[in-house]
């Protein structure tokens, strides 16, 4: 089968076209570095299905980032019959540059003149068949976005690929064209493939090419010792470069830079990305995005309901559009609604399994049932936190953000480019580390992979609020938003904490420079936006249903049966009512494994200094490795069993109180263990990821770097929480700590200087 790759820069497109082309649902974001890994997809509309590659999106063929290594291995070693270079119409000078590389391969290249539309727009036009007589290769004008002229670029390319092609450079007619030559002829008598490409990389001095080619190196400077000219003694690279934005510019641009009109997006941008007011403006909109998300008294309007009865009163969506506290925003609308359905259906279920035996109706219940409600619930908020971040990717305004940002990140030893990935953490640290391949230093990447896992993520979001929920109830103080606002903001300055520590200490270096295109900005589209958020909604339901959904049952099995294998549940009458209870559970398989290792986290508060069931937080938490959300769906397992007087709810807040009831843990212990489950080694399937993105040698003391993060902050909490004079020998170790760092640093700077 022919295949064919999609080549360009980042943003110009590429994986909207992949989309249009293969039927694929891929992520598309204006955001430069959304496809860090090749995609692969059918076409279907030639005579023969051809296969089609979406590669990471690149500025140059050099190999100063992970993506620029991976697009050209691409072409060098899988040979694709055909290059599809996109090129952003609207950005001709900077996309023709990359082409100007491209050509110098032996492979047949088209290219798609993409964004045609907006060129339009702004009262301009390119002539295709101009540039296609400059430049030698087939040219399409197309605009991915609005799907059009997609079959005619298809058409163009297969043609295009039935033929061999000849690699070209634009520098055949400059001072470099004799040794282009000579070095090309070399590469040929070894029988190299893309000759000129080589050629032309091993004068721009390219690392890859150096290395492989070492003989060749001295050809290159000889010549270069036969000038007296300064310049070309130093730095070939930059003649090259050069050398290819003048051609670009005499020959391609076709309107001049006067016809240049300060065009919307330049005016829009005078505002949000101001000096001033950009960073307000970017808090500002963070925190109505998580007003719209959680807050159960949208724009503090509660006052005018106090007298007025809940939505839908005396119905089973009793509150769902309003209670007596104020406006539900969207988020809470959403959840309450579901946890409406949930309800209404395990009392369907626990209706019919009335007369069934015990085992079975706890099974269900606490089993099944509870587990997979209870991740359910938190699935409408996650997606609508979702929504709004991905309208502000796709708007173009995050780039803004990373570009305003990049300021304050460098005082902490990173580059603004590393926000992107922090944020997408806010949702699920798997694509998060996977978009750390954007970062071109390995340091920085390291770090953020590190840290992500802080910005606390959609499916701790129960942990934050169940527990946050529970103590407000219980203890009557505090106001569960609070809590939970500051429990992310704790998560992100031990983030920030931490990248400072690893700068000074294992991660030494200058911050890489940050360089980055700011996209125009355009109304998202709703059809990527829905994809999105289905793929979003899929993965949830699939995760409750399977993971989540296994490891309760696996967790009920454990605290219901003792080694024995006796059933320890009995059926004890509360209140006027029967329901199950598990008065035995230290006699549990799990209790007696938990018991082994509760004194671990005793000095975290939540471990054997319990008055009762020492281990039930403990190994709450233990479940979390396999997903977070299992930390609440445990507690609704484990509620059952310890809490006599307990009432399954959806949001988890009534597992937490009874929780708290049956073994009196206190109100610092329970911060300690939101903490510990935000900070601590994140699920297993973003350990895997972690794995796969850090280099080995790595892996491991990332994994107890999470350890000992997460335990020494929860211990600290925990101990300063309890007896306040603690805090004395936190500074003193932290000091201590600080100190340390200093002298080991200055120890190592005079040992260096010494070799
Ligand atoms: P990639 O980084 O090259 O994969 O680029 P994307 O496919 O993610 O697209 C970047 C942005 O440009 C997205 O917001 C797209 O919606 C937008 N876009 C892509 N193609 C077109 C087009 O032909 N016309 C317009 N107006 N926008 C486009
Ligand atoms: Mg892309």
């Amino acid at each position: 089968m022919k295949h064919y790759a999609l080549i360009g820069n980042p943003n110009s497109g590429k994986t909207t076209l992949f989309n249009t082309l293969t039927g694929s649902t891929a992520h598309v974001g204006n955001w430069p570095g959304v496809t860090v890994d090749k995609k692969e997809g059918l076409y279907k509309k030639l005579e023969e299905h051809v296969s089609i590659i979406d590669l990471p999106g690149i500025y140059s063929l050099s190999p100063y980032t992970p993506e620029e290594v991976i697009s050209r291995d691409y072409i060098m070693l899988e040979k694709p019959d055909c290059v599809i270079n996109i090129v952003d119409a609207t950005n001709l000078e900077r996309n023709l540059y990359l082409t100007t590389q491209l050509l110098e391969m032996d492979v047949p290249v088209v290219i798609a003149l993409n964004m045609i539309d907006v060129v339009r727009k702004n009262g301009h036009d390119i002539d295709p068949k101009y540039l296609e007589k400059k430049i030698g290769v087939p040219v399409v004008a197309i605009s991915a976005q609005k799907e059009e002229n997609i079959d005619e670029l298809m058409k163009a390319v297969y043609k295009e690929s039935l033929k061999k092609r000849k690699g070209s450079s634009i520098l055949d007619n400059s001072v470099l064209s004799g040794l282009i030559k000579r070095l090309k002829y070399e590469f040929e008598k070894v029988n190299e493939n893309n000759p000129l490409f080589h050629a032309i990389k091993l004068i721009e001095n390219d690392e890859i090419e150096a290395k492989q080619h070492e003989n060749f190196v001295k050809i290159v400077d000889e010549f270069k010792e036969t000038f007296d000219d300064e310049i070309f003694k130093k730095d070939l690279e930059a003649i090259i470069a050069d050398a290819r934005y003048k051609y670009i510019t005499e020959n391609y641009i076709l309107s001049k830079k006067e016809d240049y009109k300060e065009s919307t997006s330049d005016k829009i941008d005078k505002v949000l990305t101001n000096k001033w007011a950009g960073i307000p403006i970017f808090l500002g909109i963070l925190f109505l995005l998580f007003h719209f998300t959680f807050s159960e008294n949208l724009f503090f309007l509660g006052g005018l309901f106090k007298n007025i009865p809940p939505s839908f009163e005396g119905s089973p969506f009793e509150g769902v559009l309003w209670t007596e506290n104020g406006i539900n925003s969207l988020g809470v609308v959403l959840k309450t609604f579901v946890e409406a359905l949930t309800a209404l259906l395990g009392q369907v279920i626990e209706g019919w399994l009335v007369n069934a035996p015990l085992w079975i109706r706890s099974f269900v219940s606490d089993g099944a049932l509870a587990g997979v409600f209870s991740v359910l619930s938190f699935v409408p908020q996650i997606l609508v936190l979702f929504l709004f971040f991905s309208i502000l990717e796709d708007s173009g305004y995050m780039a803004r953000v990373a570009f305003i940002l990049d300021k304050i990140f460098r005082k902490f030893g990173l580059s603004g480019r590393a926000f992107m990935p922090m944020i997408m953490g806010f949702g699920c640290s798997v694509p998060a580390m996977i978009n750390t391949r954007t970062l071109a230093d390995e340091n920085e990447r390291t770090a953020t992979v590190r840290v992500i896992p802080f910005f606390s993520c959609g499916a701790k979001l129960p942990i934050l609020t169940a527990i946050a929920g529970g103590i407000v109830q219980l203890f009557k103080i505090g106001n569960a938003d609070i809590i939970v606002y500051s429990m992310y903001v704790l998560g992100m300055v031990t983030a920030f904490v931490s990248v400072i520590v690893m700068k000074h200490t294992t991660m030494k270096g200058e911050v890489p420079p940050f360089i980055m295109e700011l996209p125009n900005y355009h109304l998202p589209q709703i059809k990527s936006l829905a994809i999105h958020l289905w793929d979003k909604l899929k993965h949830y339901i699939q995760k409750a249903f399977t993971v989540i959904l296994a490891s309760t049952i696996i967790i009920w099995f454990l605290s219901s049966f003792s080694f024995k294998f006796e059933f320890l549940l009995e059926s004890i009458e509360y209140e006027g009512e029967s329901i199950v209870a598990n008065t035995r559970m230290n006699e549990s398989i799990l209790g007696n494994i938990g018991n082994v290792i509760a004194p671990l986290f005793a000095p975290l508060g939540f471990g054997s200094n319990l008055k009762a069931y020492p281990y039930a937080f403990v190994i709450s938490a233990f479940t979390g490795l396999v997903a977070k959300e299992n930390v609440i769906a445990t507690f609704g397992t484990l509620a059952a069993c310890v809490g006599g007087g307990y009432v399954a709810s959806d949001n988890g807040v009534l597992e937490v109180v009874a929780m708290i009831e049956a073994t009196g843990i206190t109100i610092p212990a329970l911060i300690s263990f939101i903490a510990f489950n935000m900070l601590t080694i994140p699920c297993f399937a973003t350990v895997a990821t972690a794995r796969g993105e850090l280099p080995k040698k790595k892996f491991l003391t990332t994994l107890l770097f999470w350890l000992g993060t997460s335990y020494f902050v929860s211990m600290m909490i925990y101990m300063i929480g309890s007896w306040w004079w603690t805090s004395f020998i936190f500074v003193g170790i932290i000091a201590l700590v600080i100190i340390g760092i200093y002298f080991f640093n200055h120890f190592r700077a005079t040992k260096e200087r010494n070799v």
